[in-house]
């Protein structure tokens, strides 16, 4: 059986609706480079949507092999019915022995759909993937990201998983990339009934948390909502964005959407600084693929500084403002 399935690693990246790639794009040949070279075969890279010429070329020189690309008008605003049926062509056609999908909001909802029209078992959220015996061998968190357990989907082809974003390095987007495919798909006018009449923008002004180089994220220990400012004030600093915890965004300081960790979001800055955040398990699997974690609290013993690359110990009342003031006269 293993002879008949030589389609090597499908990965699909992700754009958003102005045809802009988002960061798990790259996470995504980072997850699925790995597999492909164990399992001694190619990485098919697809990226569907509208208007997304220039964010495939840019895709495919970060490390595919092939660069398979579906930019339909009907695609601009990506529902699911329509990423279920282009997903479920494309992997009919190529027959890849293994097919990742972005954790993302889109993907989580679209994945499980494509394997149930395929028959095959879907290991939801990956953390780590590797190949053992050219079989997909999927870590995923469990019970509220306290323990982690190991799925096989055996004899499943092919063998489909979505990557939890911030959980595999970004490959490097240098090299060359393959010749674009268009791949035609056909779509029906029930996998096209969902139209987007509008989108609007949540307020806040925090819509880039997941795509900000540098994210400040505040937790309870400042108190209250009024006390943000601080936190505001570095970020702005920084050039960053404010994130927040749940107990913060439970507590209406600030809005849900920008609630980082299991139930809100997930980032990947370069720099993210918690301010007031004691480190709970479930606010750090939001920020664990930070390449730089900086904690302010004052309790020494907070979980949050076994993570932290740097820590501050006192009183964020005391040290972020005169962080923020040193930045700024730093900058001049
Ligand atoms: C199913 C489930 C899902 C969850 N999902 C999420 C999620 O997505 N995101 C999330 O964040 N949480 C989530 N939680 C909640 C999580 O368990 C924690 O309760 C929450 O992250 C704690 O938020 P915090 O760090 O702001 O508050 P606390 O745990 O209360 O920590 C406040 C910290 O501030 C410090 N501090 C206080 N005053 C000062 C001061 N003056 N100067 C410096 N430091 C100070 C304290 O030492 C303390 O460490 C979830 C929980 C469950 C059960």
């Amino acid at each position: 059986m293993m002879a008949e399935q030589n389609g090597g690693v499908l990965v699909v990246g992700e754009v958003d609706n102005a045809g802009a790639l988002r960061p798990i794009s790259f996470e995504m040949i980072g997850a699925g480079r790995p597999l492909a070279e164990s399992l001694g075969q190619g990485l098919a890279v697809l990226l569907m949507g509208s208007g997304i010429g220039e964010a495939a070329r840019t895709l495919g020189a970060a490390g595919a092999n092939r660069l398979l690309v579906v930019d339909d008008e009907r695609l601009r605003d990506l529902t699911s019915e329509a990423a279920t049926a282009v997903l479920t062509q494309v992997i009919q056609n190529l027959n890849p022995t293994v097919v990742l999908v972005p954790g993302t909001t889109a993907g989580r909802d679209y994945a499980p759909r494509v394997a149930a029209r395929l028959g095959v078992g879907l290991a939801a959220d990956c953390v780590g993937l590797a190949i053992e015996e050219e079989e997909l061998v999927a870590v995923r968190p469990i019970l509220g990201g306290r323990v982690q357990t190991v799925v096989r989907m055996p004899g499943s082809r092919p063998q489909m998983a979505t990557v939890h974003p911030g959980s595999f390095e970004k490959a490097a987007g240098d090299g060359a990339a393959p010749e674009p495919e268009p791949v035609p798909v056909e779509l029906n006018e029930a996998e096209l009934r969902v139209r987007v009449r509008e989108t609007v923008q949540g307020g806040g002004g925090s819509a880039d948390l997941e795509s900000a180089d540098v994210v400040v994220g505040g937790g309870r220990g400042l108190k209250e909502a009024a006390s943000f400012g601080v936190v505001e004030e570095l970020a702005a600093a920084l050039g960053g964005v404010v994130g927040a915890t749940r107990a913060v965004t439970d507590a209406g300081w600030r809005p849900h959407h920008e609630q980082i960790g299991q139930t809100g979001r997930t980032v990947t800055p370069r720099l993210y600084i918690a301010v007031g955040v004691s480190g709970a398990v479930q606010h750090l699997v939001g920020i664990q693929g930070s390449d730089y974690i900086v904690a302010i609290n004052r309790d020494p013993d907070a979980p949050i500084f076994k993570i932290a690359s740097f820590g501050i110990v006192g009183d964020l009342f005391e040290i972020v403002p005169a962080l923020t003031a040193e930045l700024k006269a730093a900058r001049g």
